[in-house]
Parts: C-alpha cells; structure tokens; sequence
C-alpha cells in the first residue's frame, strides 16, 4: 500500500510492524545521505546529470580516464569529508545497536553507516566506499590523503606501493565484477529478514536492485522509504513515499 497524502498512517503501520519484528534488514542508496550533503546519482541535479559516469574498462584502458575519474573524486572531496550522518543513518545506527537489525546493506560508498557508529562489519557494502584506495593488483589499502598531493603534483595518481598496480578508489565501476562476499551476505541478509527496508534507493541499478524483491520472495515483509516511485513499489507491502529526513526523524517508535 502507498502512503503519500497521509504519512500518518503509514508510519503507524510501519511501527507496528517494527514492533512485531524480529529481524529487520536495511538496504540504503544515495538517497539516505542527500541530507548530508552528498548528491545522489539520478535526481535532479545529481551526480549522473552532471558525469556519465567512466566504466571500468575504460578506467583500466585509458590514462586520461584514470585522470578523469580521480580529478572528479578530488572535487567531490571537501563533500565527502564534511558529511556527517542524517536522521536516516541515525535511526539504522539505532535498530543495529538494539539489535533488531544484524547488519546494514548498502549501495553507498560514502562510509556515513560506519560514520554513524556502526561496526564496520555490520556494513555490508554491495558498491564498495569511495574514502580510500584498493590496488587493483594485489588490493593493498591506500589512504586518498597520500594520493593526492601526488596527483596533483604529477596530474595522475602514483601506482601501488607494494606492486605498482593501479590504485583505484574502493568503489566498483560500472563493468566491474561485484565486491562476491558482501553479495552473499546481502543475498542472505535479504532471505533471512523478517521486514526488508529500502531506503533512498531507486532500485534501478542490478543486482543490488534485486535484493528487495529477493526478499519478498523469501517471505519478508517489504517497505520502501523514497520520495520517487521505484520499480518495486508494486511488490511493496507498504510504500512511505517522502523524505527519508522526515520518515526516519529520530523517532522513537521506529
Ligand atoms: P539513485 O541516485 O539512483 O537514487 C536515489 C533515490 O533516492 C532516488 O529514487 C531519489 O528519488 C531518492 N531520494 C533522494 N533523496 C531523497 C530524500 N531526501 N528522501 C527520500 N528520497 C530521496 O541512487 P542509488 O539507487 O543508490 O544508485 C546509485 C549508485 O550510485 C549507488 O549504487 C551508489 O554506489 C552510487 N552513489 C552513491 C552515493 C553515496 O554514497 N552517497 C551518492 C551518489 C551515487
């Protein structure tokens, strides 16, 4: 059922079945942190109207793609490091350290979960986090705050320090193979939960995407929290079609 004139109601349904839970899983996408200052992908003004995004062959194929994708990670920066969690992180925080919830999955890679004070093994991250570096060789950590004044002085980012592979923020690209253990924790994550909660996400980009439909399949309840139709709102038990920063607002019911 939606819920858009009247909230109200939806968000009562949506305590109670809090309430009668044993296992909720939250699955959040850019949406949840456009509070916090981090633009998402598809909305209006958002990150794909201004960058198609670079595919992961071309970054691996071209150096001027490499130069592209870093100096375009470098702008989003000062973004980044001034985010702070909103309501929406606040209120996963809360149903992680109750208990309620095993873990958050999430399409973003913005480390505002972790930020937040979840343990960073109860983040399962299905895109990966764009606050540091992984080698695409040999996947050494590397810090961005090292890369960049290296960047900047020679306008690309240095190899490796153990192989000299290319360094590459911790995201997965476009073309890119999928991060195989956090997907089998999210698919597990979705088949094991009693309320599946998609916040944020526009549930267009696969196989992420699939993950609330998994769930439904394996007898959970459904709930989406976004201001926009998705393609599985008709498989939603209850839609709560708003802003997350006023759904999730500290509430003590949810
Ligand atoms: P998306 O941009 O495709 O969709 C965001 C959805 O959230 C939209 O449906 C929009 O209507 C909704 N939304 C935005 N702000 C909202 C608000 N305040 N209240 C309610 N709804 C709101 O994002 P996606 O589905 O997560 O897919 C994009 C991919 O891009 C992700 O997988 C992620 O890897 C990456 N990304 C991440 C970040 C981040 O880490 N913060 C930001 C941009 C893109």
């Amino acid at each position: 059922m939606v819920f858009d004139d009247d909230l109200k109601q939806g968000l009562a349904a949506f305590a109670a079945l809090l309430d009668a839970s044993d296992t909720v899983v939250p699955f959040t996408g850019a949406g949840i942190s456009t509070d916090s200052g981090i633009p998402d992908f598809r909305s209006p003004g958002g990150l794909w109207t201004r960058n198609k995004p670079i595919p992961f062959d071309a970054f691996l194929a071209s150096a001027e793609a490499r130069r592209e994708a870093w100096q375009r990670r470098f702008a989003m920066d000062a973004a980044f490091t001034a985010a702070r969690p909103g309501p929406g992180h606040r209120t996963i925080a809360r149903w992680v350290a109750s208990g309620l919830s095993p873990a958050v999955i999430t399409q973003n890679i913005d480390n505002l979960h972790q930020d937040s004070g979840v343990a960073t093994e109860s983040v399962v991250e299905v895109h990966g986090n764009t606050t540091y570096a992984t080698c695409l060789s040999c996947g050494r950590r590397h810090e961005l705050s090292w890369i960049r004044p290296l960047f900047e002085a020679h306008g690309e980012a240095p190899d490796c320090q153990a192989c000299g592979g290319l360094l590459k923020t911790a995201t997965i690209s476009f073309g890119q193979a999928m991060p195989q253990e956090a997907m089998r924790r999210a698919g597990e994550l979705a088949r094991r939960c009693d309320v599946f909660v998609a916040i944020g996400s526009s549930l267009v980009v696969h196989p992420a995407a699939g993950l609330p439909l998994i769930a439904r399949e394996s007898g959970a309840w459904l709930v989406i929290i976004n201001r926009e139709p998705t393609p599985c709102d008709e498989a939603a038990d209850i839609v709560l079609r708003g802003e997350i920063g006023s759904i999730l607002n500290d509430r003590a019911d949810l």
